[in-house]
């Protein structure tokens, strides 16, 4: 089967819900028409009605949507100063900028302690709230078939009590959750593709998964299209039982598992080749926001990489973390729980939603403004500025072109922290340091309805890992029938496709937050149509033995970019012990008058549960 097909071949040229959906009045009134007045061609089509009212349901290019980052990055790059040219005539007690799950829980707790009439402005730049917590939905024959865009996973085991407590509060049963889950990242029926561009052959192995050195004979490894020498030191250390740390005193230890690479480890402890060490480079995408290179020995094997079968006793200290096997999902991910929150806040939203039935309710959106609502969401607002006045705050956003500024008596950032020295020029330089310390990792998670689950039944998979690709895994999304919504794919029924991953740093061999930082752009340079062309090319490649056609059998694609994903936490080779109370994330939470800093990155930690509490604890900071 030839892999580098046409654009024609790839079927890039057929009708299906793909593009880059844009409204041409937002894009006018950013100013980012052509000269022309034309629309870049991959803009061109004009979203629905019910696309416009109903977010969710938008495909193309979600996540960091165009529309959405621009005056950011006007402001924080560029140094466009906007001013307002009128204040509002709304009253708030406090303005939440975020709308993620950091600010929808900051806008909660500041009701429970601030009473429920206190009258509440929450701005997010989307066009959808929940931030990272993104719903994706299509609609198949008049049934809803859901994916999530961003965080999913609630590894419940790991959680404090403030953040079980919080969600026990919202209805969540987690426990009831997680026996209810059947979906397992596609570690139930691995797979490997090994593509023809990045490996010269086309060749898919089923059966064995880079993880697990027990679950298969070894003898798969000789279908690897790698050197021979690569084959046979992939089979060495998986098979080997040596104690590779043997002899060696406590300090050299604690070098080899905290400041050796994983990949280097691989290499120097475990033998392998070159080429056999390529294939784990992606092995964490999508988990950690970034790649083995950068991973120390402990971080990797944590997380469930092979090779602490060579640390004799020393094994136990890099055992996997059992917290992250427990988990509870909805089928929208957490953006059920966004969802519970918007509805607490604004009942008018959705009738009767419960924990129970949330993923299925319907959501009206033309709710989340109303003029006579005690808590009002505005999306596509950008916050550009946010000051401390003599009697409370003010904070300036641009919406629909204008540039307004709006009053309260607190404010919670609930947003990214390295935009905040931009917003509140006020901070110590100290401050603003810390918060530019936070350069989260680029991530990437692209969802793909197909036409029929048959392909991926007849070939008895359910995820496929991918080293050579952009998205470095394909995942069926099945068997999370939860808080009232089911769905089986099964033969001729569509099912969406997760292609999970992160952006890979052009170069390893620079300071993290470089790499992080070139990633970001790589990922903000691509259009909607490198996206389909690498899925296309990918489902080609996996699926085509199997009957698909990647001209017809692919029904919609929705793009969700992150390059501002994950939250950046502290790592094994790139950052010092601090002191109690001198970490960046420590210095850049602090409150300043009456604004508070929320968002999972005052924990300097990617997770759901960092932003409830980073957000209760904001609020508890404001008097
Ligand atoms: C792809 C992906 C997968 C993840 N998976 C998991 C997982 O499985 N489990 C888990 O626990 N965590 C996961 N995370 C981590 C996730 O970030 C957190 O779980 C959590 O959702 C973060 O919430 P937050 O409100 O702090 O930040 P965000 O969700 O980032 O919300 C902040 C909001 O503020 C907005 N904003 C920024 N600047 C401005 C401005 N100037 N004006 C107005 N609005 C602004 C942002 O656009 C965003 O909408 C994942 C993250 C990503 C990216």
């Amino acid at each position: 089967m030839p892999m580098k097909l046409s654009d024609e071949e790839l079927g890039m040229q057929a009708e299906i819900t793909r593009r880059d959906f844009i409204h041409t009045a937002t894009l006018a009134s950013l100013g980012l028409m052509f000269s022309s007045g034309c629309m870049a061609p991959e803009e061109r089509v004009i979203e629905s009605e019910a696309d416009r009212i109903y977010p969710p349901l938008k495909t193309g290019m979600r996540g960091s949507h165009p529309g959405s980052f621009e005056n950011a990055h006007a402001l924080a790059r560029s140094g466009m100063s906007f001013e307002a040219k009128s204040t509002l005539n709304e009253e708030y007690d406090l303005i939440v900028v975020g709308a993620g799950i950091s600010g929808l829980t900051a806008a909660d707790e500041y009701r429970k302690r601030f009473g429920k009439d206190a009258r509440i402005l929450l701005l997010d730049n989307h066009d959808d709230f929940g931030g990272h917590a993104k719903r994706n939905e299509f609609e198949v024959d008049g049934q809803t078939v859901l994916s999530w865009g961003g965080t999913m996973n609630l590894e419940y085991l790991s959680f404090s009590n403030t953040a079980l407590e919080f969600l026990e509060e919202l209805g969540i049963d987690l426990v009831g959750m997680n026996k209810q889950l059947d979906f397992h990242y596609g570690g139930d029926k691995p797979s490997i593709w090994f593509d023809e561009e990045t490996f010269g052959k086309n060749v898919f192995v089923k059966g064995f998964s880079m993880y697990d050195r027990s679950r298969e004979p070894l003898d798969v490894i000789d279908q690897f299209p790698i050197s021979e020498a690569g084959r046979e030191s992939l089979k060495a250390f998986y098979s080997s039982q040596i104690n590779v740390l043997a002899g060696m005193s406590e300090e050299q230890v604690e070098e080899v598992l905290h400041r050796t690479s994983y990949t280097d480890f691989l290499s120097q402890y475990g033998g392998l080749t070159k080429d056999a060490v390529a294939l784990f480079i992606k092995s964490m995408d999508g988990y950690w926001g970034v790649q083995t290179p950068s991973l120390s020995v402990s971080e990797a094997m944590h997380a469930w990489l092979p090779g602490s079968h060579l640390l004799g006793p020393h094994a136990e200290r890099v055992a996997p973390w059992i917290e992250s096997e427990q988990v509870a999902m909805f089928p929208d991910g957490n953006a059920s729980i966004a969802r519970l929150l918007v509805h607490a806040l604004i009942p008018s939203v959705a009738e009767n939603v419960t924990a129970q039935n949330v993923a299925a309710a319907s959501f009206n959106y033309e709710s989340l403004d109303l003029p006579d609502s005690n808590v009002r969401l505005r999306l596509n607002a950008t916050v550009v500025r946010a000051e401390n006045e003599h009697d409370g705050v003010s904070v300036t956003y641009v919406h629909n072109g204008e540039t307004v500024k709006v009053a309260a008596n607190h404010c919670v950032l609930a947003c990214y922290h390295a935009i905040i020295p931009y917003l509140c020029p006020e901070l110590s330089q100290d401050q603003k340091t810390a918060q530019q310390y936070q350069v989260k990792c680029p991530m990437l998670l692209t969802n793909v309805l197909i036409r029929d689950t048959a392909p991926i039944e007849d070939l008895d998979i359910s995820g496929v890992y991918c080293p050579g690709r952009l998205h470095a895994k394909v995942l069926k999304i099945d068997g999370v029938n939860t808080a009232g919504y089911s769905y089986s794919p099964g033969r001729s029924k569509p099912v969406p496709l997760m292609f999970w991953g992160m952006m890979a740093p052009p170069t390893h061999d620079k300071p993290l937050h470089d790499q992080l930082r070139d990633a970001r752009q790589e990922l903000l340079a691509m259009s909607f149509e490198d996206f389909e062309r690498e899925v296309r090319t990918v489902l080609h490649g996996i699926l085509g033995r199997a009957g698909f056609d990647v001209q017809t059998d692919i029904l919609a694609i929705t793009v969700n970019r992150w390059p501002h994903g994950y939250s950046y936490g502290y790592m094994d080779l790139w950052d010092p012990e601090w002191k109690q109370g001198a970490a960046p994330h420590e210095i850049a939470r602090q409150r300043v008058g009456n604004i508070s800093i929320a968002n999972s990155d005052a924990a300097a930690s990617a997770s759901t549960p960092a932003a409830i509490e980073e957000a209760i604890r904001a609020v508890s900071e404001l008097t």
